[in-house]
């Protein structure tokens, strides 16, 4: 049977950060919007970001806070829509934050408030969200009014119900590889493709480590334990918590880091960043100390660590007092503390990757209003683009301010 086709003015893929941000922008302008989500619910990845509390912005966002081929190209976008913008929209919406860490904004209760304020906004400007929806064929069109063709099935519960609709705009907003039980899909780089864009190579970021070993057991007897830590890899430092799990290790610091590392890579940790470890031993020595080194150095590591490493770093002189230590001795085992090599097998991968590192070249698109520079009326936004932001709610921020500038002009 010959179906008819329905016309927006705007049609988005994905209802993730991205999409629903332009959706409200664009559909505030009086613009007839409509989103097409593959997944039988929305913003999944909102809900689950900041362990359910939604690290939603950061105080403070610069261009050093993100990864891309085009270091410039993510700044107008950030200038066009700030963190303060998005904070007054939660404020409006009477939802509780907080800042952690001086410059992280979390909510208090729920991550679900962040989601439940983007769907309110698309409902009062009657965004139209469709869910269940499986894209076949995106299609460019002669008519300028009518740029796109869009063909997808609806996917109901025994069967599947074929759509046709036409729309003047088109964003694409599906995001990118991480988590696929999230929504995580490679949709968006197929497009791209389908309009001449390139797509970077991509991998894994702000995601944990894997060893397989010496370390291995090791990190698993200590899984749980977290260690303040100052982290280097490829030139990049970053200070915060390290975590062992029980494959490798994670925390903030590493998932960091993770963004910069290559397989092959070693990473660097200084478990003391904050001491001169030597200089706390020597004076301890000097001053007849007689303690064992596991019980001095508990004032500075977690006792646990210190169990499981005194038999790899100190095990000829764990018997030994403190004061009968030879000084290059101390000097070696607090170096080791303070330089402590690591060599990664792997990451966990997109499986537990909380954003893909790489995307769509953006040498392609605009940078002010994220249109596809050969293909008007064609848009990209998010995490799909080659823009990676550092933890801290700066993906967010990235999702919010790409998808306004899109929505501006879509
Ligand atoms: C566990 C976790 C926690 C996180 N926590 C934070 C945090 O606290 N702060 C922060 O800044 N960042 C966080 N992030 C990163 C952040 O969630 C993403 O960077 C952000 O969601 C990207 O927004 P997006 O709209 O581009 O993509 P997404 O939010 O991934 O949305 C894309 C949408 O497109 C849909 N889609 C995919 N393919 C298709 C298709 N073919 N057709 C139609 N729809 C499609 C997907 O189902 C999804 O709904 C976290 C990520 C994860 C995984």
């Amino acid at each position: 049977m010959l179906q008819n086709s329905t016309f927006y003015d705007v049609i988005i893929l994905g209802a993730g950060a991205a999409g629903l941000m332009a959706a409200i922008t664009a559909s505030r302008r009086g613009r007839k919007v409509l989103i097409l989500e593959k997944s039988n619910k929305v913003g999944k990845k909102i809900l689950m970001s900041g362990g359910g509390r939604c690290n939603f912005t950061n105080e403070f966002v610069e261009a050093e806070n993100f990864i891309s081929e085009n270091e410039h190209f993510c700044k107008s976008a950030l200038n066009q829509f700030l963190p303060i913008d998005f904070i007054r929209l939660v404020e409006t919406h009477g939802i509780e934050y907080e800042k952690r860490k001086k410059n992280q904004y979390f909510c208090i209760h729920s991550s679900r408030e962040i989601l439940d304020m983007l769907l309110n906004e698309c409902k009062s400007n009657n965004v139209k969200i469709m869910c269940d929806i499986n894209v076949t064929q995106v299609r460019r069109t002669d008519n300028p009014t009518k740029n796109f063709q869009i063909n997808c099935d609806e996917i109901l519960k025994d069967s599947s119900n074929f759509l046709k609709f036409e729309c003047e705009s088109l964003l694409i907003a599906t995001g990118a590889l991480s988590i696929p039980t999230l929504g995580g899909s490679a949709y968006g780089y197929d497009v791209a493709t389908q309009y001449a864009l390139e797509v970077t190579e991509t991998k894994a970021g702000l995601v944990p480590f894997i060893f397989t070993d010496k370390y291995q057991t090791v990190f698993k007897n200590l899984a749980g334990i977290s260690i303040y830590s100052k982290v280097e890899c490829n030139n990049q430092i970053f200070y915060d918590n390290i975590l062992f799990t029980h494959k490798g290790i994670s925390g903030p610091a590493i998932l960091q880091i993770s963004n910069y590392w290559n397989h092959g890579d070693s990473i660097k940790l200084n478990l003391v960043p904050d001491i001169d470890l030597f200089d706390q031993l020597n004076q301890a020595k000097n001053n007849g100390h007689k303690v064992l080194l596991k019980t001095f150095l508990r004032e500075f590591l977690p006792k646990s660590f210190l169990r499981e490493f005194e038999n790899i770093w100190w095990g000829k002189y764990k018997k030994t007092p403190l004061d009968q230590i030879n000084e290059s001795i101390l000097y070696t085992i607090a170096n080791q503390i303070h330089n402590w090599t690591l060599n990664p097998s792997s990451t966990e991968g997109y499986r537990t990757a909380e954003v893909t590192v790489g995307g769509v070249k953006t040498s392609g698109i605009s940078s002010k209003t994220m249109e596809v520079k050969d293909y008007p009326g064609l848009y990209f936004a998010g995490e799909v683009m080659d823009v990676t932001g550092h933890l801290g709610g700066f993906n967010f921020q990235w999702a919010w301010a790409s998808g306004y500038c899109a929505g501006l002009n879509l």
